[in-house]
């Protein structure tokens, strides 16, 4: 059994290999995997392109205003709750009926996996996804089929349609941009999976970095479907991964069955950064602007090098690194660069978090120095 104050372990699965989860759990850094050794010594501490968080945290308005807000968390601050509903679903065209907010969107996935998959109700995912869905939903006994993204990085939605006929799904997700490629399935190709998948079947698509792309978001079908859920969420690009803060958008008796589980008061400091950073009109095409450029620069250096990456368009891409992933990572972590994980389909691929300008140069020279090539 689990110790109630220590995330599970399947929780924390994705933190595996980087010794971050036990750091996280508050254990002596003796104990965690990221390694103290001379050669990561470095002044500004190990470089964490492991998460695919921001590495600029929330914007300075954001900031003061969670600061403003800790001197009032004596209080729920519903009101507040409701202010931020309402401003999300006005500037995505939506009614507040079909929006509904969470500490993360960690949440709502983990309740989708609880209320719509199950021994008798199969989930559909791509092959690699972010796995949070798809672990949950196997620990449930739902059948879960994988299936492989296409050459270009894209969802398969032919293979999906079939295989959620095949498992009689009563969930499939979509990553878009897809985590851990950043790869884009185009959203006529979502809306050619809408139209051709079984009616039970449910299509949660996950937005969590769609903000760094310049792909057109699905969040409105909310509004004439009620078999579509598009998940958002504050950890990306607007910085606010240690604050909690996400969002469900979806028909009003989607978001019914996902409350079904329990009610769950927002973060107050969460609260207000994320009114401050919706109320910011210039962020988002900043922080875009400035991780795509950081991040083709990232992959054209690789490119001159021999190592090739799936085409990206958010904070993280995969790169083939010719070898044991995992070891490669492990040595990286050496050299005080600690990048993200492999999947089991592709062994010899890792992904990393595209970070600033700064740590992105520390990453070319521990990356060099690993691949045994010059800086
Ligand atoms: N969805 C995707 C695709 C993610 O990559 C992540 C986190 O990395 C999440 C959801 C969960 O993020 P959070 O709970 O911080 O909103």
């Amino acid at each position: 059994m689990t110790h109630p104050s220590v995330p599970s372990r399947r929780s924390f699965l994705h933190l595996a290999g980087t010794g971050l989860a036990l750091s996280t759990l508050g254990l002596a850094p003796a104990q965690a995997a990221v390694p103290r050794s001379a050669a990561a010594a470095d002044a500004a501490g190990p470089v964490l392109l492991n998460f695919n968080e921001c590495p600029y945290g929330p914007s300075p308005a954001a900031q003061a205003a969670a600061r403003d807000a800790v001197e009032r968390s004596g209080r729920y601050l519903f009101a507040m709750a409701g202010e931020l509903r309402d401003l999300f679903a006005t500037q995505h065209g939506l009614g507040k009926e079909q929006v509904r907010l969470f500490p993360g969107s960690s949440e709502p996935l983990n309740r989708a996996a609880v209320v719509w998959t199950g021994p008798g109700a199969g989930l559909v995912v791509a092959d690699p996804t972010f796995e949070a869905l798809g672990d949950l939903a196997a620990a449930r006994g739902a059948p879960v089929a994988r299936v492989p993204l296409r050459g270009d990085g894209a969802h398969d939605v032919r293979a999906m349609v079939a295989a959620a006929a095949r498992i009689d799904a009563g969930l499939l997700y979509l990553c878009n941009p897809n985590n851990p490629t950043g790869s884009i399935t185009p959203a006529d190709d979502i809306a050619w999976l809408l139209a051709h998948k079984p009616a039970r079947t449910r299509v949660l698509v996950d937005e969590a970095y769609l903000q760094y792309s310049d792909q057109r978001s699905v969040i409105g079908g909310v509004m004439q479907r009620d078999d579509l859920i598009v998940l958002r969420t504050f950890s990306k690009l607007y910085g606010m991964a240690g604050l909690r803060l996400g969002v469900a958008a979806a028909h009003p008796d989607r978001l019914r069955e996902l409350a079904s589980l329990g009610d769950n008061p927002l973060p107050v400091t969460a609260m207000a950064a994320g009114l401050a950073s919706l109320r910011d009109p210039d962020l988002i095409a900043q922080r875009k602007a400035e991780n795509a450029r950081i991040r083709q620069a990232t992959i054209a250096w690789l490119g001159r090098r021999g190592f090739s990456c799936v085409p990206s368009e958010a904070n993280c891409f995969v790169v083939d690194v010719q070898r044991d992933g995992t070891a490669f990572a492990a040595a990286m972590a050496e050299r005080g660069v600690v990048i993200g994980r492999s999947w089991a389909i592709w062994p010899q691929r890792v992904r990393v978090t595209v970070g600033t300008a700064a740590e992105m140069a520390r990453f070319q020279t521990a990356f060099a120095a690993v691949a045994g090539q010059t800086p």
